[in-house]
């Protein structure tokens, strides 16, 4: 038995068993599941990564919240970077192991998650379709950007994401997490969380 049919093996076959061409780089014999980068392996794990949702909101990807700072390949096996929403967030563990596993999934063996926190995480890293898929979820989008205007605690215009209007109303500074502040809209009278600006 050649090691890399022992490798595969063991791992039942991984990318290979869905029938569709093997990876290009070889198998590295003294880790089990290294092996060498293909040029699609990057893209695919991007594409990979824009379906493994927000535990706590579960309409937005981890791609759409900007948590994904990096992916490189290194000896032989995928890196994640990932920088938590805010440090001590509970869902953080969470999400690292739904990466893993939406990774493994696809065929990638081991991927390491390397945790970044510096710099820290800013509502600003939400992209434009996150923004839109907040919307849509009924969670008000961060307002402007994390600059000195939260932080001197100005106060913000929020639009109802339900009707758009501007007649709306803090409830309480904490909605469903500590990321978000329950707001209600003095138009349609509906609540609806907004995604505040850390
Ligand atoms: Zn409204």
């Amino acid at each position: 038995m050649s090691i890399s049919s022992q490798v595969d093996a063991l791992f039942g076959g991984g990318p290979c068993s869905d029938g569709q061409s093997a990876p290009t780089g070889g198998l590295i014999a003294s880790d089990g599941g290294a092996r060498e980068a293909s040029a699609e392996d990057l893209p695919r794990a991007w594409q990979v990564l824009e379906q493994v949702m927000d535990p706590e909101v579960p309409v937005v990807s981890v791609t759409d919240l900007g948590i994904v700072r990096d992916l490189s390949w290194e000896d032989g096996h995928l890196r994640v970077v990932v920088t938590p929403t805010y440090s001590g967030c509970p869902a953080t563990e969470l999400i690292e192991n739904e990466i893993t596993k939406a990774l493994e999934q696809a065929g990638f063996r081991t991927p390491r998650i390397e945790r970044q926190l510096a710099p820290a995480w800013t509502t600003d890293w939400i992209s434009e379709r996150g923004r839109e898929r907040l919307r849509a979820y009924g969670i008000a989008p961060p307002v402007g950007s994390s600059s000195k205007r939260s932080l001197l605690g100005e106060p913000v215009t929020v639009s109802c994401p339900h009707c758009g209007s501007q007649e709306t109303e803090v409830v309480s500074e904490f909605g469903s997490t500590a990321c978000k502040a329950l707001y209600r809209c003095r138009s349609c009278l509906e609540p609806f969380d907004y995604f505040k600006c850390i």
